[in-house]
């Protein structure tokens, strides 16, 4: 996966800062975990990235590559974006929600579904499936095959987990690592649960107030270092 980089970016809401200057350098390859109490501003640095938001100053790279050069429609293609309660179209199948980023692309499906439910552990059968016949685990699941459906090298997760049981939290949680090791894919995920964050990943953010307040290793946060 490429690595990002923060630049001086702010985010202003009127008076509110939701984005208070960040320099940030992200390994490329790493995974990397965003906690911190909410509107503190972790949703809103994510969105930089993929251009659902731009900053009001400052500049974000991929790869050394401004974002704010490059066609958001690419860029959507390269980055995958699994967020809360999950947006699948109900009239569509589990295939054709996984699909969509093909058929915008022009691209054949060639068998990328039954590949893609195998990746975030669903049967095979689950393509016909209607998204109200799944449940909540399932459907982020296919949210997460839906996301990786276009071959992308960044993952962009905000709290995909939110909203499930915690064994299924857990199951989830080690499949994205798992796909995030095998595809050798960069990703920031966003969380409320720091136990979730120790566990997954390979550096913990912490934001206040749209700053990052500590930026750690999961063993020393563990050690109370
Ligand atoms: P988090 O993801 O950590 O919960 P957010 O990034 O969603 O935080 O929000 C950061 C701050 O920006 C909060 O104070 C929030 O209220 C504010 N904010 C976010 N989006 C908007 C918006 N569209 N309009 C006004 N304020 C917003
Ligand atoms: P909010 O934080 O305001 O509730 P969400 O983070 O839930 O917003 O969703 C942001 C929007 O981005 C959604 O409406 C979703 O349809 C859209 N979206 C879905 N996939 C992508 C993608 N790969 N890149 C950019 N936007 C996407």
């Amino acid at each position: 996966g490429p690595a990002v980089r923060f630049e001086g970016v702010t985010k202003h809401y009127g008076d509110t800062a939701a984005l208070a200057g960040i320099d940030l350098d992200i390994a490329p390859g790493s995974f990397v975990a965003l906690v911190g109490s909410s509107g503190s501003g972790k949703s809103t640095l994510l969105k930089t990235i993929n251009r659902l938001i731009a900053p009001t100053a400052g500049r974000v790279f991929i790869d050394g590559g401004d974002v704010a050069g490059e066609e958001p429609h690419r860029l959507r293609r390269r980055i995958g974006y699994v967020f809360q309660n999950i947006g699948l179209l109900p009239h569509m199948t589990v295939a054709e929600n996984i699909a969509i980023g093909l058929r915008i692309d022009g691209r054949a499906e060639n068998g990328r579904v039954a590949e893609l439910l195998e990746m975030v552990d669903l049967p095979a059968d689950f393509a016909r499936r209607m998204p109200d016949a799944l449940s909540g685990g399932q459907r982020q699941r296919v949210g997460v095959a839906r996301a990786l459906a276009t071959e992308p090298d960044l993952m962009l997760m905000d709290e995909p987990f939110g909203a499930l049981d915690p064994v299924t939290r857990d199951q989830l949680g080690e499949r994205v690592r798992a796909l995030h090791d095998q595809l050798g894919l960069t990703t920031l995920l966003v969380t409320h649960d720091m136990a979730e964050a120790l566990l997954i990943a390979d550096r913990v953010l912490v934001m206040d107030h749209g700053r990052i307040a500590a930026d750690a290793l999961p063993a020393d946060l563990i050690a109370g270092k």
